[in-house]
């Protein structure tokens, strides 16, 4: 598979590294090394890519904000999307969104453009492509909410496009398949009042600020919310804040946040999880579920 990669890198100008430390663009800042990375340019490169990967094992990055690379790394191709896949543009009555944009970038497009309901995307360090598969949401939105339908790419660099009920997004989930490269998103909106919108993602800032440990090296909500409860209470009430395991620790400010002292393995930072989940079990009977995504071997 690298070795395809390799025959092809130098006609290319998708950027290939092979080897290369994965863990570093995630935000937790650790991890182990990729067979290869590929930061793909445009659709037409993106293609050809994965038919040279075949059907061999690859991973689509976004802005690392949700995941966690394992210290032995990843025997695999994984690809981030680059230059093409940046890009926001008002067509007709809809708005066209490339996989890579970050969220805060859409939600400024959106301010500059009086467009609301895009503001809590200001509250999210991902991308759009990260915001679809996980439905990311915050302070009462979700990505779904707007959404009309995505563009994606299969292992068999077939192009297609997915309506919204059909990507069955529910809280911090949906059924985008690990092989499937969403590369565009295609939203529905209406336009607001500048102010208005301006204000709501103040108060957003605002209150993130003052709640999450943003800062931090860490991917935010490590588990989901159970129905009708919060991970972080649940956590809090076990005793688990402040709690350390190696160099990671669960924070002070927010106890559903993981951080990494600058120090962690990525293995401290799953068994820290692990201990959480046990100790929650034990006074709870209720099981914790990862948000975060984990990739990788042991
Ligand atoms: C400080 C902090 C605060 C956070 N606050 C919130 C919050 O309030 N609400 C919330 O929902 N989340 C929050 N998160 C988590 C995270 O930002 C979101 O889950 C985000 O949507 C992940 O996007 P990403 O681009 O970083 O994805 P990554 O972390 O790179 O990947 C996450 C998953 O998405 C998949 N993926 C990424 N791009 C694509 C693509 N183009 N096609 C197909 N699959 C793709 C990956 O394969 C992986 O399975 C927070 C994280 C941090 C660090």
């Amino acid at each position: 598979m690298s070795s395809n990669l390799l025959k092809i890198e130098k006609k290319l100008k998708s950027k290939i590294y092979f080897n290369y430390n994965i863990g570093r663009l995630t935000w937790f800042r650790t991890g182990g090394v990729a067979k290869a990375l590929a930061i793909v340019e445009n659709s037409q490169e993106l293609e050809i890519i994965l038919n040279e990967i075949n059907n061999s094992n690859f991973y689509i990055l976004g802005a690392g904000s949700n995941l966690l690379i394992r210290d032995k790394g990843f025997n695999g191709t994984i690809i981030k999307l680059g230059k093409e896949f940046n890009s926001l543009n008002i067509k007709e009555n809809k708005l066209e969104v490339g996989a890579a944009t970050s969220d805060l970038s859409l939600s400024n497009y959106a301010l500059k453009n009086n467009i609301e309901g895009f503001e809590f995307f200001s509250g999210i360090p991902g991308s759009i492509g990260g915001a679809i598969k996980m439905n990311a949401g915050c302070f009462g939105s979700e990505t779904k909410d707007k959404l009309d339908s995505i563009e994606i790419f299969n292992i068999k660099s077939e192009k297609q496009i997915i309506m919204r009920k059909d990507i069955n997004l529910n809280y911090r989930s949906s059924n985008i398949k690990i092989n499937q490269i969403i590369s565009k998103a295609i939203f529905n909106f209406n336009y607001g009042n500048n102010k208005i919108i301006k204000d709501k993602m103040e108060n957003i800032k605002k209150r993130r600020l003052l709640s999450q440990p943003i800062k931090s090296r860490t991917s935010g909500s490590t588990f989901k919310n159970p129905p009708n409860m919060f991970a972080a209470k649940l956590i809090e009430d076990s005793g688990c804040k402040g709690m350390t395991f190696g160099n990671a620790y669960v924070s002070e400010k927010h106890a559903n946040f993981l951080i990494n002292n600058g120090k962690a393995t990525a293995s401290d930072i799953e068994n820290l999880g692990k201990k959480i989940i046990d100790k929650v079990y034990n006074k709870f009977n209720i099981k914790l579920d990862w948000e975060v995504k984990i990739l990788g071997d042991f």
